[in-house]
């Protein structure tokens, strides 16, 4: 009996391509012509295959049955293949001795978690969203759709070492449809499903040329709506999404709403046609309302115009419409234009720290006119005054629904500027928390509520035996402290078991930015965390400036306490193998500014040694 296998975060097995793989050994095995050859092949090739599909055993856990709001002390979960096999009482099982066992014994295990509103094709940095703030001067935009390619592999490994092993995206382009094939059966991938890009009645000028590229397919009539419907088909689908905007046509809101009805009506029929469920954005009242009598399954976000009428909660329950309340995404933008952003340790820790780290380019960008413009509007107290109404009125919305029984599931709209994949789900389910939700409410619309979306709750999202075995086993419980979801001592997707410190692997550059992030947010605790207990710091070749940490957190306590407008912007950075060498210029009072070099010497994933020149 091994005590505790590892997953494979780095060389998965395709689960999916084992029959295949069997199928072409049969085939190969009936043409070998010597009985002993067969035997052996016969031999070699299903060790693998045993050995992969062998049981699992978490033992003498706490059990959570999120459906009835209950713990369950002393349970041992039987893992077989990808699928909980079966739950016992501790006490009552015998493990055989080929069994791979995890010991969860204090420990408390719950269903995987849902992301049921992200977008892989936005990155949550500055230079994501061109049509709400247009940078492509300092970033083209294209270089951003390569970057969400190129990255969505360590997304995905950012999700799954959060704990989230279900994500949907609820609205990409046609390349990001293909791109996911890649990951189905990847065990490091959280299982992804995607709607098709956006079908919208208005298409902001900057996406129009991007073809495939494109989140958007504008529709204007039915007949559009139902060639766009068939074009996304062909890509397989796991959903369809209206962006229902109103307002452009005419300031009458709801004439405007009732304009468009035909064709949202048209939507909504085609994707029920094809078996699809029917997700809308439609955060104004009368949208939702429209949506929701003329069969939408799925809204995506809060409703932020209006205190909703008791007779629209119940007939949200009534029709069984699910709602994701996306309560931090709004404030995503509006903080980052403003730079009144507060990073976390958590979110400094678990967030993509270049994309994180451009969220403060704002305070650099030479278009001062441009920032300036945002920085004033954001800040106004006009401004501010509007997001606090829109805030407090979905935070009220929220919990009517809850109390009113509507299904609640949780999604960050992360992607979004400000809204970063994987770290912003902690700030939603706190948001959600602040709203008057219950942590079991929180817990059951991140789990199961996740998997009713898509109607697939008897497939995963809860602890039962036949369910998928995509679960998380965490060290505290979240029920009484909801900050206990980030400490998750192993993810099991998929049903293999992984340590979730061996998902993302931290490059030296990726250190030292996360770094200068923390530096930037002058945030002590972050900053700390990405160097050595033993560091030391000179200046120029031999100077000893600092030694250890604890001198380092007196010097930089008191400079970010006392630094109101330090920023730090990196003017070159060269990267050779650990060493990476930042030219810096730094603000510390205002006016004051110096230039500098610094170059880092990274071992054992922490920071060694610094070394300043000027
Ligand atoms: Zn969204």
């Amino acid at each position: 009996m091994q005590l505790q296998k590892q997953g494979l975060p780095f060389s998965e097995i395709a689960l999916g391509g084992k029959l295949k793989i069997i199928l072409a050994l049969i085939y190969y095995l009936v043409d070998q012509k010597n009985m002993c050859s067969r035997l052996f092949l016969l031999f070699l090739f299903l060790l693998p295959v045993t050995q992969s599909f062998s049981q699992t055993y978490i033992t003498d856990d706490t059990v959570s049955d999120v459906d009835n709001q209950k713990l369950i002390p002393h349970q041992t979960v039987i893992i077989i293949g990808d699928l909980i096999s079966k739950i016992q009482r501790a006490d009552k099982v015998s493990i055989p001795a080929n069994a791979i066992v995890v010991a969860g014994a204090g420990k408390y295990l719950f269903p995987g978690l849902t992301d049921a509103h992200v977008h892989f094709s936005q990155t949550g940095g500055l230079y994501t969203r061109p049509d709400a703030i247009n940078l492509q001067e300092f970033k083209p935009y294209p270089e951003e759709i390569k970057w969400s390619h190129e990255h969505m592999e360590e997304v995905l490994r950012r999700y799954l070492k959060a704990g989230i092993t279900t994500v949907i995206d609820v609205g990409t382009t046609v390349n990001f449809l293909k791109q996911r094939e890649e990951f189905k059966n990847a065990t490091y991938s959280p299982t992804i499903y995607m709607a098709g890009p956006l079908l919208t009645t208005y298409e902001p000028n900057v996406f129009k040329s991007l073809k495939d590229d494109s989140p958007f397919n504008l529709v204007t009539s039915v007949e559009d709506a139902n060639k766009a419907i068939a074009q996304q088909l062909v890509y397989h689908p796991d959903l369809l999404k209206i962006w229902y905007i109103v307002g452009q046509d005419t300031s009458d809101i709801e004439a405007s709403a009732r304009n468009y009805l035909p064709i949202i009506k048209a939507i909504i029929d085609e994707a029920h046609r094809n078996d699809l469920k029917m997700a809308i954005h439609a955060t104004k009242l009368i949208t939702a309302q429209l949506s929701v009598e003329n069969g939408c399954d799925y809204l995506v976000h809060s409703i932020d115009d209006e205190i909703m009428p008791d007779d629209f909660v119940k007939l949200l329950k009534k029709k069984k419409t699910i709602l994701c309340p996306t309560r931090v995404v709004h404030d995503g933008y509006g903080n980052t234009f403003g730079q009144n952003l507060n990073m976390t340790v958590h979110d400094l820790r678990t967030g993509d720290p270049f994309q994180l780290g451009s969220l403060m380019d704002l305070k650099h960008i030479a278009d001062t006119v441009l920032v300036k413009k945002y920085m004033t509007h954001s800040n106004k107290p006009e401004t501010q005054a509007s997001s606090k109404k829109v805030d407090d009125i979905m935070r009220i919305n929220l919990k009517k629904l809850s109390d009113g029984g509507v299904i609640i599931a949780t999604g960050t709209d992360a992607g979004n500027i400000g809204t970063l994949h994987a770290s912003s789900y902690l700030a939603e389910i706190k948001a959600m928390q602040e709203s008057g939700m219950t942590n079991w409410q929180i817990l059951q619309a991140s789990t199961v509520n996740g998997a009713k979306v898509l109607d697939k709750e008897k497939e995963f999202g809860t602890i039962s035996e036949g369910k998928k075995a995509n679960l998380i086993l965490l060290d505290a419980n979240p029920i009484e402290n909801l900050d206990n979801i980030t400490k998750i001592y192993r993810v099991i997707n998929k049903g293999m078991i992984i340590d979730p410190d061996t998902l993302v692997r931290e490059t030296p550059e990726a250190l030292v930015q996360r770094q200068l992030n923390a530096y930037n947010f002058r945030n002590i605790e972050a900053f700390l965390e990405t160097y050595a207990d033993d560091v030391e710091v000179y200046k120029d070749k031999d100077k000893l400036l600092y030694n250890g940490k604890e001198e380092l957190r007196k010097i930089y306590t008191e400079l970010f306490d006392n630094s109101p407008s330090l920023h730090c912007e990196i003017l070159n950075r060269i990267v050779q193998g650990n060493v990476v060498i930042d030219k810096e210029r730094v603000q510390f009072a205002k006016g004051r500014v110096i230039e500098g070099v610094a170059m880092y010497q990274v071992e054992e994933g922490r920071i060694k040694r610094v070394y300043f020149v000027q």
